[in-house]
């Protein structure tokens, strides 16, 4: 949970969708069977943005971002759409990940960045996902998914705020990760390496890219948000089709100079957070602490958590009940009630005022009705928190709630100022570039200048095996800071 944002409820099945012909791409000179204009596509691309922005975040780092946004532009201008509201900015996710929105919207992941190893390889990343967006690939997919009656709404629970523990994560983003097909992913590999040469860069850093990202898909961990390897294909031939396309224009006489910039890139990525921050809050076993906040809060024993940037939550093992946390409005927890329970779908019960950990709190039973029919029962409280409004929700199907009662109370009431310095002042990891003097092995190096991750992981940031020897005079990543583990 990060910043005071409400969950955003899209009123995008309303666009109406007309038959706009079938015309000839500039891009890729191909005709495309698209349903929607392409005002509508920059205007689905705007509203989807908006979300991406209020439930992943921006990662916080202006000059940074800045950098991004220049190399994107210029590779943008390169396009056969370079009028287009082009935006390229860095979302605050571990998980490396690249994506595009209809229409020009282009977002890189903190993780992703920690991964590439020049500006170059950058450049090829940002030029495919504007191949994506030159391509109409969405728009595509968007008029097969209306051909298929596939709904844009988001959510299929009638009250936005009680969701179903699967639309916490990616509630409203889910048209975002359309996943693309190999053909859109071979076209804009094309456009990629195109306007990646025109604005001047090496082409030849792309191969790069799909080595990184073949170690990452070797190593994979799940993550939270979808990956780049959910929403595109395994890089296997993408490497192999790169290296013949970069011989044939060898065998052209093409010039593969270019730019690579691993100097620049890597200053401008030195400092940069690695894994997962903790200052958005994190888990000690059952236990969530946020140190920005200044809370805690205890999850029942054996529920499964996760944390998202509008809410905290976790799921009994039996997947039958859920408790989420999110912040509340209003100005005292009474009013933030009156709020909750003036949206039409929920019916309050019982509610009375009783502190919690000292804090001043309103509690209320509550009953719901799902979409499909189905009733909920919960309990909901609403606490003050150093002028901050909580809203912390229990709930499960009506006939289950005598059971899970006690549990939701228990749970409930767990909620507590956060006073333990060392977690109030937790730092992230961070990425740390070090030149070394002399040549070394990747594990001497992790010797000499220790991290605060393990040697494999170091392996995928800096992509040298471990006992790989790595040059005198080498810029090399290490990870610092953190919470011991
Ligand atoms: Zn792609």
């Amino acid at each position: 949970m990060r910043a005071k944002t409400r969950f955003l409820a899209a009123s995008l099945a309303a666009l109406s969708f007309t038959q706009v012909g079938c015309p000839v791409n500039p891009a890729t000179g191909e005709r495309q069977l698209i349903l929607i204009s392409q005002q509508q596509e920059i205007a689905m691309g705007q509203e989807y943005k908006k979300q991406v922005v209020a439930q992943i975040g921006l990662y916080d780092d202006p000059q940074l971002q800045e950098y991004v946004s220049e190399i994107g532009m210029a590779l943008a201008s390169e396009s056969e759409m370079p009028d287009l509201p082009w935006s390229f900015q860095v979302v605050d996710d571990p998980v490396v990940n690249a994506f595009a929105l209809p229409g020009g919207p282009i977002f890189v992941t903190r993780g992703i960045l920690a991964h590439f190893g020049s500006e170059a390889e950058l450049a090829g990343v940002l030029g495919h996902e504007i191949g994506h967006v030159t391509g109409r690939h969405s728009a595509e997919q968007m008029s097969r998914a209306q051909a298929a009656q596939l709904g844009l709404g988001v959510g299929s629970i009638f009250v936005p705020e009680i969701a179903a523990y699967g639309d916490l994560i990616g509630a409203g983003v889910g048209i975002l990760f359309l996943k693309f097909g190999r053909d859109d992913e071979r076209q804009s590999d094309d456009l990629g390496l195109r306007y990646m040469r025109h604005a001047g860069y090496d082409p030849r850093a792309m191969v790069g890219v799909f080595d990184m990202l073949g170690r990452v898909s070797e190593a994979a961990g799940g993550g939270g948000l979808p990956t780049w390897l959910s929403t595109h294909p395994a890089p296997e031939n993408r490497e192999a089709r790169m290296d013949e396309t970069l011989d044939s224009l060898r065998a052209a006489g093409a010039s593969l100079e270019g730019t690579v910039a691993r100097d620049r890139y890597l200053g401008m990525i030195d400092g940069v957070v690695f894994g997962e921050d903790p200052r958005n809050g994190y888990f000690e076993g059952q236990r969530f602490l946020h140190p920005d906040l200044r809370f805690r809060f205890d999850f029942p024993a054996g529920w499964r958590t996760q944390n998202t940037a509008q809410a905290v939550a976790g799921i009994s093992e039996a997947e039958d009940a859920i408790i989420q946390l999110r912040l509340g409005s209003g100005a005292s927890p009474a009013e933030a009630a009156t709020e909750f329970f003036s949206q039409g779908g929920v019916q309050a019960g019982n509610s009375w005022s009783e502190r919690v950990s000292g804090l001043p709190a309103r509690w209320s039973y509550f009953s719901a009705t799902t979409q499909d029919g189905q009733t909920l029962r919960g309990l909901a409280l609403f606490v003050e928190l150093e002028d901050t409004q909580f809203q912390i929700l229990g709930y499960t199907p009506a006939n289950r709630m005598g059971t899970y009662d006690p549990v939701f109370r228990g749970s409930l009431g767990s909620f507590g100022p956060l006073t333990d310095p060392a977690a109030i002042n937790v730092e992230p990891r961070r990425i740390d570039i070090v030149q070394i003097d002399r040549a070394m092995t990747l594990r001497e190096f992790a010797d000499r200048y220790p991290s605060t991750v393990d040697l494999q992981a170091l392996s995928l940031i800096n992509r040298y095996d471990e006992d790989e020897r790595i040059p005198a005079g080498a810029e090399v990543k290490r990870v610092v800071g953190g919470r011991s583990e």
